[in-house]
């Protein structure tokens, strides 16, 4: 197939671009070099922004450091009404926010906006969490003293983003580290500094004190991991992205004992029991894997039909694949590109490997010709349970279908992987939903629902998909300590 979407609007296009460079102390500063920022739907360079080195980092880890005093004092309730100055500000630049996502990440547009929407969301709640946050008092067992259970803020963090939810990724972390009390120093990925530059812009325009939250870009993360990590005065690393990198940076947290939060890779099974809502898990599987070109960590990577309720499925799923419009963000599609030629060249390998291993290529399985990363919405089905694709993260707009004989099957074949972030099961039967619920080895489970992030939810896997959880009621005490003051009584 060749790409011959239509060409975005060029008005769309003309906008002020955001900062590109650095932002340390409360100031925007040049980097030692310069590197290039390219739309995926197209592979130009439309901007460059700042390269930072260990220098770099070292200084907006001292004004991190500088800061941490002064912010930890501001009360919960100002440091919450800047952060709703900042929601505000945030509101008025949706149609900024939105096509700089797109052009830097590929998303289409109704993604980022949505993407833009959600991160509004956790800002205003993690604002709203700052004022709230209480410890607790209690007599001792054994009596005699009484305990005093205090939350602080850990300390100056870092906070390493990755480029499939650019916006959301900095606002789930830092939203809810500001609201604790904590100074950030913020990695962008380095295909989308930009969305990150106007986020920092913004919290210079609401008045947050210099050095609170500093932004360093770069095309080498590890110059800057490494020296920050290194450094006893970070005190906590968050990050989202692969499972290989969260390892990386954990074992560089063990020298220190650095407290870390790691949101990593998905494996993400999608299970339609045979008394599920077929149409329902049909529209929720198409969203659930192409969103994004199937590069979210929760997206569906394995769908899982009992064989009761396969054939129709599947016809109804390839329909709806077939529908699917490839091409330009900026323009009205549903698919956009990969994030890069590499991220693209690499899918012919994975429909080798997928078909080695006994996959049908039901629809799909190629590159779209042209410029840009695109790559044809794509159906493999199999005939049975394979572990081809257990473990193994797709992160590409490709689908597998694996028909299993029963619920036990379902479950059993589901739980087989080293990941354990996001999964989701379809059914009419509360007391499957329930069983399936409590069975599936997940920090997630979606019931008769494709998407889950939520302010009021908890975010986050277990096994190789990470450690702790984002947002929530207690996700604000991600970058807070307990303090506990012993208290001796008459
Ligand atoms: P990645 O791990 O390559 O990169 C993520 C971030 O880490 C980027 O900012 C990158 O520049 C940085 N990085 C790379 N090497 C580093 C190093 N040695 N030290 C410090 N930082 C380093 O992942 P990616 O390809 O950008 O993102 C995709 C991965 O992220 C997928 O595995 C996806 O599942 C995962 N992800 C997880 C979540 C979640 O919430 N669990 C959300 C989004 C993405």
């Amino acid at each position: 197939m060749t790409n011959n979407s239509p060409q975005p609007d060029q008005t769309a296009l003309n906008f002020k671009q955001p900062e590109g460079r650095l932002f340390i102390a409360g100031q925007w500063r040049d980097g030692p070099s310069s590197f290039g920022v390219s739309n995926p739907a197209n592979g130009a360079e439309f901007a460059r922004v700042s390269n930072s080195g260990e220098n770099e980092a070292l200084e907006a880890l001292g004004a991190a450091v500088a800061a941490q005093d002064g912010w930890r004092s501001v009360s919960p309730r100002k440091r919450a009404e800047l952060m709703h100055r900042l929601h505000d500000l945030m509101l008025e630049r949706e149609d900024d926010f939105a096509r700089i996502m797109t052009m830097e990440s590929g998303k289409p547009l109704t993604e980022s906006r949505a993407e833009f929407k959600l991160s509004c969301d956790f800002l205003r709640w993690f604002a709203e969490q700052s004022a709230h946050v209480h410890g607790s008092y209690s007599a001792a067992s054994n009596g005699g003293f009484r305990i005093m259970v205090a939350k602080q803020p850990i300390g100056p963090c870092l906070l390493i983003t990755p480029w499939n939810f650019p916006l959301l990724m900095i606002v789930r972390k830092g939203g809810a580290a500001l609201a604790a009390g904590c100074t950030l120093v913020v990695k962008s990925a380095q295909e989308t500094p930009l969305t990150c530059g106007l986020f920092a812009e913004l919290v210079q325009q609401a008045g947050f004190p210099d050095g609170v939250m500093n932004l360093l870009h770069t095309t080498d993360s590890s110059s800057i991991s490494g020296p920050l990590m290194a450094d006893k005065r970070i005190k906590k690393v968050s990050f989202t992205g692969s499972t290989r990198v969260g390892s990386i940076l954990m074992e560089l947290a063990a020298k220190n004992i650095t407290d870390c939060s790691m949101e990593l890779g998905g494996d993400g099974p999608f299970i339609v029991l045979d008394d599920a809502d077929v149409d329902l898990a049909v529209e929720q599987a198409v969203i659930c894997k192409f969103r994004n070109a199937g590069q979210a960590c929760v997206a569906a990577n394995r769908i899982i039909v009992d064989k009761k309720v396969e054939g129709e499925f599947t016809e109804k799923f390839l329909a709806a694949v077939r529908e699917l419009k490839v091409g330009d963000g900026m323009t009205n599609v549903d698919v956009g590109p990969m994030i890069s030629a590499r991220q693209r060249d690499r899918l012919g390998d994975t429909i080798a490997s997928l078909t080695s291993a006994g996959g049908e290529v039901m629809i799909g399985g190629t590159p779209v010709d042209g410029a840009g990363y695109f790559f044809n919405p794509t159906v493999v089905r199999f005939e049975g349970p394979n572990d081809v694709m257990c473990s193994n993260e797709l992160f590409a707009p490709i689908a597998t279908i694996f028909p299993v004989k029963d619920t036990l099957e379902a479950l059993t074949f589901a739980n087989t992987s080293d990941f354990g972030l996001a999964s989701y099961v379809f059914t009419q039967n509360v007391s499957r939903a329930i069983t399936f619920g409590e069975r599936l080895e997940f920090g997630m489970v979606g019931v008769n629902r494709g998407i889950m992030a939520d302010p009021a939810a908890p975010f986050g896997g277990t096994k190789a998909s990470g450690i702790g959880r984002e947002a929530g009621h207690d996700g604000i005490y991600e970058f807070m300590e307990d303090k506990y003051i012993a208290l001796t009584v008459d």
